[in-house]
């Protein structure tokens, strides 16, 4: 595993945080979707919530870091920016992309 040249694969080493977090959340615990997991009956925000995402811990989407990097699920995601930012409505939660926060 690569730890240097980050920004190139972010796909892959947020691909690889996910995977060393086992899918869950590091706040919540929340057991989350994996790619290509889709249970049926479910709604789209519902897969949302359920969306694993990688946050940079120092808000700076530049610095991959392995310890730089942690595994939430959008909603704590969403916690963790509305605390920093103080004003974001449960709406913006679509303004993260698919798996992180840069
Ligand atoms: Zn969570
Ligand atoms: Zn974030």
């Amino acid at each position: 595993m690569s730890r240097t040249r980050y920004s190139k694969d972010w796909k892959e080493i947020a691909t690889s945080i996910k995977e060393s977090c086992d899918w869950r959340c590091s706040r919540c615990n929340r057991p989350c979707l994996r790619p290509g997991e889709n249970p049926q009956g479910w709604s789209k925000s519902q897969r949302r919530v359920y969306n694993l995402q990688v946050h940079h811990h120092n808000f700076n989407p530049s610095d991959n870091r392995i310890e730089n990097l942690i595994c939430l699920c959008s909603a704590c995601h969403l916690y963790y920016h509305q605390f920093r930012r103080g004003n974001i409505s449960p709406g913006q939660l679509s303004l993260f992309s698919e798996d992180s926060c840069s």
